[in-house]
């Protein structure tokens, strides 16, 4: 397995001289979920390049799971234009950076993590996403 979360995290832990305290990495991290989530926003009421079109998801008995999993949607219509694409993509990296800055603060290994819910979701399958 790729070792980049570990080459990731090590990184971090070079690199990290600001924001050391645990207190100003789970609250960085915190606002950095929302400037996500804003980019993602901020593609649909300012670029416009993707929309929005939520229903309730429908969940039918009488379905497989994989028939299920074809029907359910993302309610998303069109897709990240290239200027969009590299905000989110720049909002994503850096959540990870405050992802991995909690790793190395508490002693954990990121690349540990990752592989630990790799092999629980091949396990768990389908079944991990009910
Ligand atoms: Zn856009």
């Amino acid at each position: 397995m790729s070792r980049d979360c570990a080459e990731f995290q090590n990184c971090i832990a070079d690199l990290q001289l600001r924001n050391k305290s645990i207190l100003d990495i789970t609250t960085k991290l915190s606002e950095q979920n929302a400037r996500v989530n804003r980019a993602v926003a901020k593609s649909v009421t300012r670029c416009g390049c993707i929309s929005i079109d939520a229903t309730k998801q429908v969940f039918s008995d009488d379905k497989t799971l994989h028939e299920n999993k074809e029907l359910l949607k993302t309610h998303i219509q069109g897709g990240l234009c290239p200027t969009c694409q590299e905000k989110v993509e720049e909002e994503i990296g850096d959540m990870l950076f405050y992802i991995a800055s909690l790793c190395e603060a508490l002693n954990l290994d990121m690349q540990d993590i990752v592989e630990q819910k790799i092999k629980e979701l091949k396990t768990l399958g389908i079944f991990n996403l009910l």
